[in-house]
C-alpha cells in the first residue's frame, strides 16, 4: 500500500454502532496503519472498552455520563483517557486529525460532525440528520476549512463515484434506489399492524435501530433525497427514487445527453465506508465481489405514495427549505422513539411528522434571526421535538 495516499491519523464517533464497526473492521481487513485519536459512543460502555483495547485511541469518550465508572474501570492501567457527556464528544471531534467517520445517529451527530468539518478533517459522513438539519453551513464549514464531505450513505457515495463535478450542471436526474424495506409487498393492513420486530427486520442489512424504522417507513429514503440536495445541489425536481429490492445497483446518475451511469456491488456498507477512507485512492482489502451471474435479476419498481408518504413529506420539507428540513428530522426521530417504545403504531410515525411540521407551520413563529445555523437548528430541534412528544402523546391517548 506504499504508494497510496491514505490518512494517518483518524477519529471514529460512532464507534460501537453498526457503522463504527464496520469501519474498525475495514481498517482490520485492510491492513491499514492508523492512528486513532478518539472512539467514541452512546452508552455501551463494554463495547467501547474492548474497542479502545484493541485500536489504543488516546482517548475515549462515552456521551452517557452514568456509563462513565464503568469505561474508566474497564480502562484502568490502559493510559487511555477517557471522558464522558455530548460535549466531550463535540471536543474530541475538534481535535486535528486527518479523517473522522461520522457515524452517530440522529441530531446528536451534528455538533460533532460540525466540529470535525471546522477543524478541516475528512469527514465521511454517514451521520445523514446532519446534513438534513444543517446541510448548506456543514458543506460551508468544511470547504472553508479546506476539508471535506464525503458520503458515507450507499447511494450518495454511489453519486459521488459517478458525478463529474465539473458536469454538476449537464445532469438530468439523479435516481436514488431503495430496498423498499421490510414492507415493501407488504399491504396497507400488515403495515397497520405491523409490530416492532417486523419492522426492525430489514431484508439486506443489520443495522442500527432508528434507520432499520427509517428503512421501514421509507423516511430513510427521504432524508436522503434531502442530503442528495444539499450534497450535489441538485433541485428535488431532478432527484428519483426506485425501489431496487436486490440493492446492487446503488444510485444512478442520468446526464442530458440521456446516458446514464450507476455504480454497484454487493449490498454492505464496508465498500463505501473503503471509498470515503481512501478517496482518491482505491483501498485493497479482501471486498466481497459482486458475481452478476449469481446476483440474478435486477428489479426495479416504483415507490408506493399511499404506503410510504414519507417520501413526499420529505420532499415538501425540502420544498419549504429553511427550517423544515430540521423539524421534519426531530419529529421523525421523536416519531420513531415512540414506536420503539410501542406507544404509537407503526403508520402514525408519518402522520406525527406531518401534524408536527403543520402545526409548527400554524405557530407561524418569527423567522429566528439568527446568524449561527447550528443555534438555529437547534432551536428547531428542540421545538420540533416539544410539539411532536405532544403529537404522540394525543395519538396515545386516543
Ligand atoms: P447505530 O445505532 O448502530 O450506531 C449509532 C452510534 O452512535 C453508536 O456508536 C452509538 O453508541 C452512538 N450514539 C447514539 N446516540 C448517541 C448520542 N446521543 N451521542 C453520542 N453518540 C451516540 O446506528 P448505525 O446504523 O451505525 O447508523 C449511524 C448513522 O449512519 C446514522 O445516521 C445512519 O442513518 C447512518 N447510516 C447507516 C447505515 C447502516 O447500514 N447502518 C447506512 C447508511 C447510513
Ligand atoms: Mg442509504
Amino acid at each position: 500500500m506504499g504508494t497510496l495516499n491514505l490518512p494517518r491519523t483518524v477519529s471514529v464517533l460512532g464507534s460501537t454502532g453498526s457503522i463504527g464497526m464496520s469501519t474498525l473492521e475495514l481498517f482490520e481487513l485492510a491492513g491499514v496503519e492508523v492512528e486513532i485519536f478518539a472512539l467514541t459512543a452512546g452508552r455501551n460502555a463494554a463495547r467501547l472498552a474492548e474497542q479502545a483495547l484493541r485500536w489504543r485511541p488516546q482517548v475515549a469518550v462515552i456521551e452517557d455520563e452514568a456509563a462513565l465508572p464503568e469505561l474508566r474501570e474497564r480502562l484502568q492501567g490502559s493510559g487511555i483517557r477517557t471522558a464522558a457527556g455530548a460535549q466531550a464528544v463535540t471536543d474530541v471531534a475538534a481535535a486535528e486529525v486527518q479523517w473522522v467517520m461520522s457515524a452517530i445517529v440522529g441530531f446528536a451527530g451534528l455538533a460533532p460532525t460540525l466540529a470535525a468539518a471546522k477543524a478541516g478533517a475528512i469527514v465521511a459522513l454517514a451521520n445523514k440528520e446532519s446534513l438534513v438539519c444543517a446541510g448548506p453551513s456543514l458543506l460551508r464549514t468544511a470547504k472553508l476549512a479546506g476539508g471535506a464531505v464525503i458520503p458515507v450513505d450507499s447511494e450518495h457515495s454511489a453519486i459521488f463515484q459517478v458525478l463529474d463535478p465539473a458536469l454538476a450542471g449537464q445532469v438530468s436526474r439523479l435516481i436514488l434506489t431503495s430496498s423498499g424495506g421490510p414492507f415493501r409487498d407488504a399491504t396497507h393492513a400488515q403495515m397497520a399492524a405491523a409490530t416492532r420486530e417486523q419492522a426492525l427486520a430489514h431484508p439486506n442489512f443489520s443495522m442500527g435501530a432508528k434507520i432499520s424504522i427509517d428503512s421501514a417507513t421509507m423516511m430513510n429514503k427521504g432524508l436522503e433525497v434531502i442530503e442528495a440536495a444539499y450534497l450535489f445541489a441538485m433541485p428535488p425536481e431532478r432527484i428519483e427514487v426506485l425501489v431496487h429490492p436486490q440493492q446492487i445497483i446503488h444510485s444512478l446518475v442520468e446526464y442530458a445527453d440521456g446516458s446514464t451511469l450507476a455504480q454497484l456491488g454487493p449490498p454492505d456498507m464496508r465498500p463505501p465506508i473503503a471509498c470515503a477512507f481512501a478517496w482518491p485512492d482505491r483501498l485493497p482489502w479482501p471486498a466481497p465481489r459482486l458475481d452478476l451471474v449469481t446476483a440474478g435479476p435486477l428489479t426495479f419498481q416504483h415507490p408506493d405514495p399511499q404506503r410510504f408518504p414519507s417520501l413526499s413529506i420529505a420532499k415538501q420539507a425540502l420544498a419549504r427549505g429553511g427550517r423544515a428540513p430540521a423539524a421534519m428530522n426531530a419529529a421523525n426521530e421523536r416519531a420513531v422513539a415512540a414506536f420503539l417504545d410501542r406507544r404509537i403504531r407503526f403508520l402514525d410515525i408519518p402522520n406525527v411528522v406531518a401534524e408536527t411540521l403543520e402545526r409548527m407551520d400554524r405557530a407561524a413563529t418569527p423567522a429566528v434571526l439568527d446568524n449561527d445555523p447550528v443555534e438555529s437548528a437547534r432551536n428547531t430541534d428542540a421545538e420540533a421535538r416539544r410539539v411532536a412528544d405532544e403529537v404522540v402523546i394525543g395519538l396515545a391517548a386516543a
